[in-house]
């Protein structure tokens, strides 16, 4: 199936299995895929580095502000697909850790990292053609992208799904804490005063609690084609 030269913005709760759907369709629809996460993890990677959040999540702004002006964070293509880097350090295992997670919701809130995500971001969209995945891409980052998704499930099934990746990982991880990180991300994710998590008027709803990935696809297929009308096989 081909489809015009668009974007497509997903949005939704965490580990609501947004950013599986949106690599598997970008390579259906030979689109880029962009994780937003991945950024604001990195952003937080640094600030946890370079001691500019503490223990209580309390952000020393000033210091991040000044930090990001040389921060040299970006997505680069490796065999193994697109990966996110300092410089030439691949970060990408790093960013996925419980400490990264715990402390990523806090430094997402701060405006000055906002800014600092949403630039790069704007940047892959103007030659289209990509999906793009987060808590405010339809709503802040693309207003106008022609395809916006609001992907929500229960919160166990997204904590038995996050803990059985990160299990599989090798992450000793208790299926409690994973749900009450989840718990505490959504909660700030959607009370944050810059470009909270919400669904954006125009967006279409996927609750996948009980779909498949390819239950999922086959419902992305049928909302282009209804969408778009004449795609070509
Ligand atoms: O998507 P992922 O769970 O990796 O995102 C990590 C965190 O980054 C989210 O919990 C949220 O705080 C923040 N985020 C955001 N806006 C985005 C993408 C992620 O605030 N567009």
């Amino acid at each position: 199936m081909h489809i015009p030269d668009i974007i497509i913005a997903i949005d939704g709760y965490s580990s609501t299995g947004k950013s599986s759907f949106a690599r598997l369709i970008a390579s259906e629809f030979s689109f880029l895929y962009l994780d937003s996460g991945a950024m604001y993890r990195g952003v937080t990677l640094l600030a946890v580095e370079q001691g500019l959040i503490d223990s209580d999540n309390i952000v020393d702004i000033p210091a991040l502000r000044s930090a990001l002006l040389s921060f040299d964070l970006h997505f680069s293509s490796t065999p193994d697909g697109s990966k996110t880097f300092i410089g030439d350090r691949c970060i990408e295992k790093e960013i996925r850790t419980m400490e990264i997670s715990g402390k990523v919701s806090p430094i997402a809130a701060v405006p000055c990292v906002r800014e600092f995500v949403d630039m790069r971001l704007r940047e892959f969209g103007k030659k289209k053609r990509v999906v793009m995945d987060g808590r405010d891409i339809g709503t802040t980052v693309f207003p106008d992208a022609e395809l916006k998704i609001f992907m929500t499930a229960d919160l166990e099934v997204r904590a038995r799904r996050r803990a059985a990746e990160m299990i599989a990982k090798g992450d000793d991880v208790s299926l409690e804490s994973v749900m009450a990180n989840l718990r505490e991300r959504d909660y700030i994710d959607s009370h944050r005063e810059t470009s909270p998590l919400s669904k954006a008027a125009d967006a279409l709803v996927l609750d996948n609690s009980r779909m498949t990935l390819q239950d999922q696809m086959e419902w992305i297929r049928e909302v282009i084609r209804e969408k778009f009308g004449n795609v070509s096989d």
